[in-house]
């Protein structure tokens, strides 16, 4: 599970999600490896802890709104 206050954040823009096969993917902001968005949610990594890239940072999703 992400430590929220100590992770740094980015606000993603359509400019950095791009679709492929139906699915929307990110690069993974430590390791640039493309990851779709179910797979960060469900594992809280991105595509590169399973390879070789053996990428450790610990990812999640977050939407912030304000009323
Ligand atoms: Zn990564």
């Amino acid at each position: 599970m992400v430590d929220h206050d100590g992770a740094a954040r980015m606000e993603l823009t359509p400019e950095e999600i791009r679709e492929e096969d139906g699915s929307y993917l990110v690069e993974c902001p430590a390791c640039g490896t493309p990851t779709t968005l179910m797979k960060v949610m469900e594992s809280g990594h991105c595509a590169g802890a399973d390879d070789d890239v053996g990428c450790t940072a610990e990812l999640a999703l977050e939407l912030v709104w304000s009323e």
